[in-house]
């Protein structure tokens, strides 16, 4: 447990006013509920079985012999507020959080055993459009941060029938192929085996390889929700890449699971995780509700701001790589033409020609985010590709007449 000092409180202020007003632009509420619950909404909401709940949540009894914890996360009690309080049913609701949260782990970077958390819940939208929303609201969060080596990962684990279908096909797999399970795995087997998925054991990651595939459990709802979730990120423009092998270490998951990483971090790189957990306001209340949230880890955040603070000034955020005949009058024209739309955009675009390669450690070095390739082929589709630099996910290609919508998401 870390103690936050003068030096660093003004990059936790930062944090803290920045994600409020973003979140607040989206129609979020902020709600404080108390630091300590009965032990049995977390075992009930977590689920036995996870590694929280296991072993790392500070649960003791009280003086009146009551079992009541330090929270661990934040939705459990948001769940429960809104319950008790009668927030949820018949409207959506959005809401957010921040605070201290609580586990007993091994100490190392990245992970302490008290961290805080700021997160938001949306109640009441069966998504997909949602869960694109929330992508979007965290996309702006790190551009108003100034955060730009974020990465999106995204996997669905569809229903709970589903998964449970699933859970018997990999346990069978992995039965036959114990011995050469690492020790947690083993261990993981039988309590919670969807988890071993994201084992960063290197032998367990390729016995993975020829396992039984969480997608081929899935019926036609959980994969055309997917279907439309994906679509509509591609026409948004959201970079992501796909792991099937995300899996999030809270039972009460389904359909939709992301995180937000970066690489700047080391073993503890994921600053945002959420996921859909339509299942459980039913638990909790009988009557089915649907949810979907995020929570990130503000000592991540602080940390990556401030390795930001310390990185050279950029003195571009796209460079236009041009490649071909004619390209090198149609790329000046694109750039003034986006200059006229988006003047706070700084833009530079290659002069004189040069291999792919050169250009590209130009843009690399001119600090740009996007590299924006103008070559034949894109010249001749009237299209126009967009590589980010600064690993945020894979490159794509759209109509030369989007591309300023798509800058104006990115950059205004
Ligand atoms: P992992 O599999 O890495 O243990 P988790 O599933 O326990 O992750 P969540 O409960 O989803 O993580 O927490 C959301 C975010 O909160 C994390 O991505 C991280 O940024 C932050 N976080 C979680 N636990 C800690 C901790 N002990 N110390 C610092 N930050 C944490
Ligand atoms: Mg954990």
């Amino acid at each position: 447990m870390h103690d936050v000092l003068p030096n660093d409180i003004n990059v936790w202020q930062k944090l803290e006013s920045v994600a409020s007003s973003v979140f607040s632009g989206y129609g979020y509420t902020e709600i404080r509920t108390p630091v300590l619950e009965k032990t049995a909404l977390f075992v009930n909401s977590i689920g036995e079985s996870t590694d929280i709940v296991e072993k790392e949540m500070y649960a003791f009894a009280d003086r009146g012999g009551e079992h009541i914890a330090l929270r661990p996360e934040g939705t459990a009690g948001v769940v429960r507020a809104a319950i008790e309080n009668g927030l949820l049913y018949g409207q959506p609701q959005r809401l957010w959080y921040r605070g201290a949260m609580f586990r007993r782990e091994r100490p190392q970077r990245g992970r302490t055993r008290q961290f805080h958390q700021i997160g938001i819940e949306a109640f009441g939208m069966a998504g997909p459009d949602i869960d694109a929303e929330i992508i979007l609201m965290g996309q702006r969060l790190w551009q108003a941060l100034g955060l730009k080596d974020l990465r999106l990962e995204i996997n669905s684990l569809g229903s709970s029938e589903e998964r449970a279908n699933y859970r018997e096909k990999l346990v069978g797999y992995l039965q036959s192929r114990f011995d050469q399970l690492d020790e947690d795995s083993k261990r993981r087997l039988e309590r919670n085996p969807l988890r071993i998925l994201d084992s960063k054991n290197p032998k367990t990651q390729e016995l993975l390889k020829d396992a039984p595939k969480l997608k081929d459990c899935f019926g036609s709802e959980s994969l055309q929700y997917m279907g439309t979730l994906l679509e509509a990120l591609d026409s948004l423009g959201v970079s992501y890449t796909l792991n099937p092998y995300l899996v999030r270490g809270l039972d009460y998951y389904s359909q939709t699971v992301f995180e937000w990483i970066t690489d700047e971090l080391g073993a503890q790189g994921t600053v945002c995780a959420g996921g859909r957990y339509d299942g459980l306001v039913e638990q909790r209340s009988g009557k089915p509700w649907p949810g979907i949230g995020f929570a990130m880890g503000e000592e991540r955040l602080v940390e990556l701001l401030k390795l930001e603070a310390q990185k050279p000034a950029s003195s571009a955020d796209i460079y236009i790589v041009l490649q071909g005949q004619g390209s090198e009058l149609a790329g000046l024209q694109l750039a003034e033409q986006v200059r006229s739309q988006i003047p706070e955009l700084r833009l530079q675009s290659n002069m004189g020609a040069g291999s792919f390669k050169a250009q590209f450690k130009r843009a690399d070095r001119s600090g740009a985010d996007y590299a924006l390739v103008m070559a034949e082929t894109e010249m001749q589709a009237s299209t126009i590709t967009i590589k980010p630099l600064r690993g945020q996910g894979e490159q794509l290609n759209i109509p030369i007449v989007e591309l300023i919508d798509w800058l104006h998401l990115h950059y205004s």
